[in-house]
């Protein structure tokens, strides 16, 4: 087996993916080379940025105090087409902004976070804004010069994020009133939001799509909504019936419409800021009807889990790329180490897992390719889409971790060494199985569109002509099995079968593919 496409993102798409559909990244691999990989070690070692909360003046700012060269990173990608390329043309296909994420993952898996989380803002702002909110706002986020605003996702609160349903306390009151804006006359449907996101990527975000209970809606996921929240008020913003927002003094003219309470201090993906906020009165604007929010809540994270894939395949790619170089190079009993025949067998093994990963995170493209623009119901390709992005967030993410360990007892001593890139692997690697849904919600999604949409049917049907037929009559036979168990049984036994349907299902599609 050749190794050497291991050690450049492009080759190993390139075995997958057509070269017209890469060539636009290949100045983009090449920055990363010659600059970007120096200043993402630097971002990494500098820590978690400063929060600057005011000015000299004592004026709430809010501002994130990143090295300079951050930007020049961040704006690469942006450049690159990670949010505008998508919409450039009539393809309506997501493809390019997930392959910009894997080139940027490779070099720097946080830095993907902007980019994926810009993406599942921008989506359903042209899925379900109102034409005067996307009049004002998509144009922001699809500039090619770098001068782009940017997107976030903030739906966890302080007691926990898989259980929105329950643990969303943010409430959203609805304002109808004149907005003195641009136009006097323009009057919009406004919403008050009060509350507070526990964690939040990418906070300082010109606009965040945010979860919130407008007053008077059920309780539980049913009663959610999504809105829209720009980082300033509008000019001459509204004053509530509480007055101004708390802090809300003008920076210039500028006023704050979140504030930012603290960054986290994280173990990884030092290169997106993730904070907690404070949203009090924050002028806010439904996205869809609101009925459909927590169908647009999950829309916008299907969105997110895809990046997360993607992600985690990059940085899985990225830790067996540093075990090989290393392994060429270090010499023990004489040779090289990649040359030991144990060695050398664990490479083989990891380079296949790798490639049926990769083949699991193009389905997962692809079918996402297919499904984005649908509104609720959905169709049934839908629900298969749903049921691959659970198995490969899942099983990409857990691998991504298992390399990454891997990658550092490949050097020995050297990877536990905080000057050296294996430790930062393990880092990044952790944080993965954990956003966009743990690996448990992972599993327990799954297992509910199995039951309630029988996706592993449609899932059986979509892989039949790459298996061995008697393989798939035998998991096919052990998913019914399991799902006649009573629900406790079901839910506390799933770890074993959804691993194995992952596995199953990313080695036939590598099949479809070969
Ligand atoms: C670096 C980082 C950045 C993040 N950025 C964002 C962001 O931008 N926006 C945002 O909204 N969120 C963000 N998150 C939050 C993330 O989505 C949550 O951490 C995640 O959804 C899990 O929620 P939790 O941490 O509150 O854990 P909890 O929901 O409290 O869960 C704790 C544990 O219980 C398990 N568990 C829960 N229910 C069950 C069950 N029924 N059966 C078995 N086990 C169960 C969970 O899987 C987990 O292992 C971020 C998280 C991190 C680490």
């Amino acid at each position: 087996m050749d190794l050497q496409s291991l050690k450049s993102p492009l080759a190993f798409l390139g075995e997958l993916v057509p070269a017209s559909q890469l060539a636009p990244l290949k100045e983009y691999q090449s920055w990363w080379l010659t600059e970007g990989t120096v200043i993402s070690e630097a971002v990494d070692r500098a820590g978690t940025p400063w929060l600057r909360m005011f000015d000299q003046l004592g004026k709430r700012t809010d501002e994130i105090l990143f090295p300079p060269d951050y930007w020049k990173i961040l704006k690469r990608g942006y450049q690159a087409g990670a949010i505008w390329r998508p919409f450039a043309d009539d393809s309506k296909s997501l493809r390019m902004h997930y392959l910009i994420d894997y080139v940027t993952c490779f070099f720097d898996a946080g830095l993907g976070c902007p980019y994926i989380v810009s993406m599942s803002t921008t989506v359903p702002l042209k899925k379900y804004g109102t034409p005067e909110l996307q009049g004002r706002f998509l144009p922001q986020l699809l500039r090619r010069d770098g001068t782009n605003w940017q997107g976030a996702t903030w739906m966890t609160e302080v007691k926990g994020g898989s259980d929105l349903g329950a643990n969303v306390e943010t409430s959203a009151r609805r304002v109808q009133q004149t907005v003195q804006s641009a136009d006097p006359s323009d009057p919009k449907d406004l919403w008050l939001l009060t509350g507070d996101k526990y964690f939040s990527s990418n906070v300082g975000a010109e606009l965040a799509i945010v979860a919130a209970r407008p007053e008077g809606a059920p309780s539980g996921p049913k009663g959610l909504a999504l809105f829209l929240v720009p980082r300033d008020r509008d000019q001459g913003a509204i004053v509530s019936e509480h007055g101004s927002a708390p802090g809300a003094a003008a920076t210039g003219s500028r006023q704050l419409n979140y504030f930012i309470r603290r960054l986290k201090n994280k173990i990884g993906t030092r290169s997106v800021p993730t904070g907690e906020v404070e949203l009090r009165d924050s002028e806010a604007y439904l996205l869809g009807k609101q009925e459909w929010g927590i169908y647009l809540i999950l829309e916008s994270l299907n969105l997110s889990r895809v990046g997360n894939i993607t992600g985690s395949v990059a940085l899985a790619q990225r830790a067996l790329a540093d075990a090989l170089i290393f392994a060429e190079q270090r010499i023990a009993f004489g040779k090289p180490i990649v040359r030991h025949p144990l060695m050398r067998r664990q490479f083989d093994e990891r380079f296949a897992q790798l490639r049926e990963a990769r083949a699991l995170m193009w389905e997962a493209i692809h079918l996402l390719d297919e499904v984005w623009q649908e509104t609720p119901r959905y169709s049934d390709r839908y629900h298969l889409f749903r049921l691959i992005a659970h198995l490969a967030k899942y099983w990409t993410a857990e691998l991504a971790v298992q390399f990454a360990k891997w990658n550092m007892e490949v050097h020995g001593g050297l990877g536990v060494l905080a000057e050296y890139p294996a430790e930062r692997w393990l880092r990044e690697a952790m944080i993965l199985p954990i956003w966009e849904g743990t690996p448990h919600r992972q599993m327990l999604d799954g297992l509910e569109v199995m039951e309630r949409k029988r996706a592993h049917e449609m899932l059986f049907r979509h892989l039949a002509p790459y298996v061995d037929q008697s393989d798939l009559q035998n998991i096919s036979a052990r998913i019914e099995q399991h799902l006649q168990l009573p629900a406790e049984a079901k839910e506390a036994g799933i770890e074993p079968v959804f691993r194995d349907l992952a596995m199953f299902t990313a080695r036939a599609l590598a099949g479809k593919n070969r």
